[in-house]
Order: C-alpha cells, then structure tokens, then sequence
C-alpha cells in the first residue's frame, strides 16, 4: 500500500534542472515539490541530505525470460524486476517475441499474463515481428496492438538462423506502415548478410573464439545498417529508434538525420559505456560470458558514445539485459556463433551510468537523468506519467546515494544468474531507495516491494517529444 511520505533535504532533478527541495508524496502520486514545513503532516519522512532525488529508471530495453534459439533465460519475472528495483529501475519496456502462427497482440497478451502475475515494477513491452511468411497479415496486425497502448514494435536486420531476419522490402514495408499508423519503430541494426557470412567464413577457418566475435562484426556492419534504416525513416517519415547503438559513428549518423528535423532516436547500453572487445582474449578464462550483440568495441568507441550522451545525440542508455547462466552460455560454446548472445544488467545499469558518466566524465545531473529515465519515456509515449518528478506524476522516485560503493559481482547482485560482467569491479553511487506509486519497494539492496505489483503502463506517443 502506497502512504503518505515527504523526501525532505535532498538534491531534486527535476524539471528545470538540479534544485535543493523536498518532494510530498500522497498516495500514488506526487503532489509537490517545495519546503516541507508548508506541507500536511505525513506518515514518513525521509531525510535525503546528501543524497540525489531521481525519477525512477526507465529501462527501454530488458528481456526477461527470453528465449534464444533453444535456451530459455532461467530468470522469471519477479526476480528481474526486482533486481531492477534495487538498481534503480521503476518502469521496464520489456519484448514480447512474436509465436510463428500467433499474432502480434498474442504476443503481448502472454507476455503480461506473465507480468501481471510476477512483475514488481510497472512495464510495458515491445513486440518484436517475427512471422513475415505473409506480410500483409503481419502489416495489419501493427494497428489493434497500437490501439491496446503499445506503440512501439521491434525488428532486426541480422540473425537469419534464428528467423528474425527482414530483408529490405520488409524492412520498407513494415517502416511505412508504422509510420502510417503512428507507432515507434525500434531496430536492431546489423547487417546480416555480410555479418553472418562474415562468423561461418572465420569458423571455416577454425577462428571459434568468442574473440573473433568482434572481427565477424566490425564497426562498419552495424553502421551500414545504421545509414539505411535513416534513409528509409528519411524517406517513409517513421519515427525510428536504434537500440544498442555500439559505435563511435552510430550516433553522429543517427544525429545527421535528426537536423534534418526527423524523429530518430539513438540508445546504447551502460557495456558499451564501460567494456571493451580486450575481454575476448582468451587469456581472459571468461570470454564467452561477454557475448553480446553488437559486440562490445574499443575505448575510442565508449568514449565516443560519452561524447554522445553529453551531446545529447545519445538519448537513451537501456540495459539489454538477458540473465542466462554461466551454465547455459557454455553448454554451446565450441564456437562463438553458437554461445547464447546477452548480458545480465539491468540492476546495475542506472549505478554505471551514474558512476561513469557524471562521476568520471562530468556528464550532468540532467543529462543523467534524460538517459536513464525520462528521454526514454518521452520516446515511448509513458511522459509525463513516468520520467520525471513533478506534481501529477507518478510518485516513482529512487534516492541515490552519490558516496555509497556496491561491489559489481555476481553474489553481490540480484539478477536471475550466477554470472556478471563487471566481476570484481565496483561502483561509487548506489539507490538507497526505490519508490514505485509512492511505495518503497528497494531499501538498502533490499527488495521490499511484491511480486505482482507492478502495472501495465500504455503508451501513448505523443508529436511534441520527437
Ligand atoms: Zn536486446
């Protein structure tokens, strides 16, 4: 149950930048911002001095119990979220893969049948248009799932063995349509013939180390995919938003067609922020557990991508999460094309954002803030409900301590999953409370919401947040 609750003496981001207030919580929402001794009395009050006052993440980007090829992640539900919640995260935009034969409203019709009953934080998802044997059904399909509060939908351009694959006339096709209708599209931009011809071509060669990963998909795979997809968007007018963007290029190309006043959207990840392709070396004895699509690059590439969020030509930092076990990433792992792709983060994610950019870069508070929350839900249609702190919103708020050190290993974390790619580093700046509709539901890295609670969030796109 929600109660009253004042946030008093912290440092507030929000709209109009970093100011020092206290925030009055009634209910589910938030009701002001001021000096508390102006408001009523209410049931608790906590003392934020020191500490920064931050809109819940919204992380536009997790797959909780994702299938990949013939592997399922072992992470349900209530686990993911709750790791999300002691990292930081209130709202997740999740992916619903579409069943061959089904449709894409099944698909998110399953996809909640699950989070309705698990979730402990709000959400919503993407489905992602898998079954394109005929496309016209598939295309009029996109309207009644627009219709039911989910305006955003997801395709690839690589992975022809796992059947997500849309050549370019799909690609043409299913853009024009969500432009048509209104909707989002979100992309995995790699470019599949030359990416995947690229991995078999190296294993033919007896190249199987996950290191060769990074050589089968050079910078110029993602970046190629990057141009045409921001041709087509040029061309059809669809507002298109490319997820992971790994690149140093990626963001001055998505940003080219941005001045040209078109709505297009660029996301990375806190790996591609931190981790670089040296981790592959097979002196290192945990390469496989790096695998990730795209693959992780060099320093120049995350430096790049800080000059972008600081630019604002990066707009989202999602996590990609996928938490599969050590276990599972190795039981096919004799080649790198066949270890299962993905990285366990969503926890940590808002913390290495933190850390990395406003702590070692001097990327600001208000920038921190848009990547990691409101940019995110502006773009996915849940603003102002979510993304900010303001009378009316949703009382969604995580209190960061800025001093705080939290270690980065994996018995130290709550995701579903004994590995994590950042072991034995740590971060300074960790939530030290988590509030979702005005209850704390993360404390002191302990999870104290419930399974079930989170809600459905619809999204509804919106002209002026392009
Ligand atoms: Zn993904």
């Amino acid at each position: 149950m929600a109660i009253s609750l004042i946030i008093k003496n912290g440092t507030v981001v929000s709209i109009g930048g970093v100011m020092k207030t206290d925030v009055l919580i009634q209910g589910e929402k938030i009701r002001a911002l001021g000096a508390s001794e102006s408001f009523p009395k209410m049931e608790r009050v906590i003392d934020a001095e020191g500490k920064i006052v931050i809109p819940g993440g919204v992380d536009p980007h997790t797959h909780l119990e994702h299938p990949y090829l013939v592997n399922e992640s072992k992470e349900t539900w209530d686990v993911g979220t709750a790791a999300l919640a002691i990292g930081g995260t209130t709202t997740t935009i999740d992916f619903a893969i579409q069943e061959k034969g089904k449709s894409l409203l099944d698909a998110v019709k399953s996809q909640f049948t699950k989070a309705e009953k698990l979730s402990a934080i709000d959400y919503t998802t993407t489905p992602i248009l898998t079954d394109l044997t005929d496309l016209d059904t598939e295309l009029d399909q996109i309207k009644e799932v627009i219709d039911y509060g989910v305006p955003s939908f997801k395709i690839y351009t690589i992975f022809r063995q796992r059947g997500l694959y849309v050549n370019d006339w799909q690609l043409y096709s299913i853009l024009r349509r969500v432009s048509e209708l209104g909707g989002l599209m979100t992309i995995h931009a790699e470019n599949g013939l030359i990416g995947e011809e690229m991995q078999v071509e190296l294993v033919k060669r007896g190249k199987t180390d996950p290191k060769y990963w990074s050589i089968a998909k050079p910078n110029f795979v993602e970046n190629m995919d990057i141009q045409k997809i921001m041709m087509l968007a040029e061309e059809l007018g669809t507002k298109t938003y490319i997820v992971h963007t790994s690149t140093r290029e990626g963001p001055g190309i998505i940003d080219s067609y941005r001045k040209k006043g078109l709505p297009v959207f660029c996301e990375t990840c806190h790996h591609y922020l931190w981790l670089t392709d040296e981790t592959f070396d097979p002196k290192f004895p945990r390469g496989i557990m790096y695998m990730c699509s795209p693959p992780l690059r060099k320093q120049a590439d995350i430096e790049a991508l800080w000059e972008g969020v600081k630019a604002g030509t990066v707009h989202t930092v999602g996590s990609d999460h996928v938490a599969y076990t050590m276990a599972k990433k190795k039981e096919n792992s004799e080649t790198f094309i066949t270890i299962p792709n993905g990285l366990p983060g969503c926890e940590v994610r808002v913390p290495i954002v933190f850390q990395e950019g406003v702590l070692k870069r001097g990327v600001s508070l208000e920038r921190f803030v848009e990547v990691v929350s409101t940019n995110a839900a502006k773009i996915f249609g849940l603003y102002p409900k979510k993304g900010v702190i303001a009378p009316g919103s949703d009382a969604d708020i995580v209190i960061l301590d800025p001093d705080k050190k939290h270690s980065l290993n994996a018995a130290d974390l709550h995701m579903g999953t004994d590995l994590s790619v950042f072991e034995g580093m740590e971060v300074t700046g960790w939530p030290v409370a988590t509030i979702l509709r005005g209850k704390v539901i993360a404390e002191d890295d302990k999870f104290t919401g419930m399974a079930g609670e989170g809600q459905f969030v619809k999204g509804k796109l919106q002209k002026k947040y392009t």
